[in-house]
């Protein structure tokens, strides 16, 4: 599915039955072939002016319940897959936003997979090895905590993963990001022209709020075990993961499978839409129950006066 995106293009939200948010597509949403600049195009704090949290706690669960529907769809007709990417900063909210997004989807069909530091098995293969062996089956929706674009971001950001990968000196020089790029984009394309539809959700925490989430960590006890001397090592590169965040939208969002900037800064607004994004997503789909046969009615009605007939 090649979809058109038209970064113009106005988003209407509807809230308790009134439009109550309306904003240009291209403000959650990375146009392809366009530079963008993470810092000047994005606002982490973004909420179109919209300030009723509970609402929109509200229109989240209705979306919850329409994706469980959407769901259903999806498996019942059992053609295409979605797999839904999440990259973030630590403490960006992703683990909150898959678990509250995806609360009321069948858990027979869908799969969340998080990409940790790769095994040793992991690093005596391609960097996209691991990636094949989680994406969803058709009629799955398959989501990724963490994906790919590790490679590309932390593995940029400190050098020396790079070295255990073990890569042969052609594969390796200093186009390798370029030539990643071009690599993920081909493995992404083959998969949507095959079926599977992707989203890549950036949720866009701004430094001073993943601070005042660190503190929180520390300060509630039973927050603690959320907190890892790692992540705040992690905070002392921030800019160098910006820029190579900011390259990775720039090379990465494709007619086929869009990066989409959502705001983190506000976890109501960044789960508000990233719910929205994937529903309209579906219903673009017209997932349909399939068809019944006339043959196969007529075994249906068959059985059911046998059954019928087991009562008497
Ligand atoms: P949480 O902290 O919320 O449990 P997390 O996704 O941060 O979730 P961690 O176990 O803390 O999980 O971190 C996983 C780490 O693995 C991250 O720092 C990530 O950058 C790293 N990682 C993921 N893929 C790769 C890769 N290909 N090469 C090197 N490091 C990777
Ligand atoms: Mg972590």
């Amino acid at each position: 599915m090649r979809r058109k995106i038209d970064p113009d293009q106005k988003v209407t939200i509807k809230i308790g039955g009134k439009d109550r948010l309306e904003f240009k597509l291209k403000k959650v949403l990375v146009p392809p072939g366009k530079k963008i600049s993470l810092k000047k195009d994005y606002d982490p704090d973004f909420t179109d002016g919209y300030k009723d949290k509970d609402a929109a706690r509200d229109h989240v669960e209705e979306n919850v319940n329409r994706l469980s529907d959407l769901q259903e769809k999806l498996y019942a007709q059992d053609s295409y897959s979605l797999l839904l990417v999440f990259q973030a900063m630590d403490a960006a909210g992703k683990d909150g936003t898959i678990r509250h997004v995806m609360s009321g989807v069948n858990p027979q069909g869908c799969h969340v997979t998080s990409f940790k530091a790769p095994s040793a098995e992991e690093l005596d293969h391609d960097y996209l090895w691991r990636i094949a062996k989680a994406l969803p089956a058709r009629g799955m929706i398959g989501i990724f905590n963490r994906s790919h674009y590790e490679e590309v971001l932390v593995v940029r950001v400190h050098p020396e993963y790079l070295q255990g990968q073990k890569l042969p000196p052609e594969a390796s020089g200093k186009d390798i990001w370029e030539r990643r790029f071009d690599q993920i984009n081909a493995f992404e394309k083959r998969l949507v022209e095959n079926g599977t539809v992707i989203l890549k959700f950036f949720l866009n925490v701004s430094k001073e709020e993943q601070k005042e989430r660190f503190l929180d960590r520390i300060n509630e006890p039973d927050k603690n075990w959320k907190f890892s001397i790692a992540d705040y090592k992690e905070r002392g590169f921030w800019e160098d993961y910006q820029s190579a965040i900011e390259d990775m939208l720039n090379n990465t969002s494709t007619p086929w499978a869009p990066w989409f900037v959502i705001p983190a800064d506000h976890k109501w607004f960044m789960r508000l839409a990233v719910s929205e994004t994937i529903c309209r997503t579906l219903e673009g789909l017209d997932l349909k129950f399939p068809e019944v046969s006339k043959a196969r009615k007529k075994e249906l009605q068959e059985i059911k006066k046998l059954m019928e007939k087991e009562d008497d």
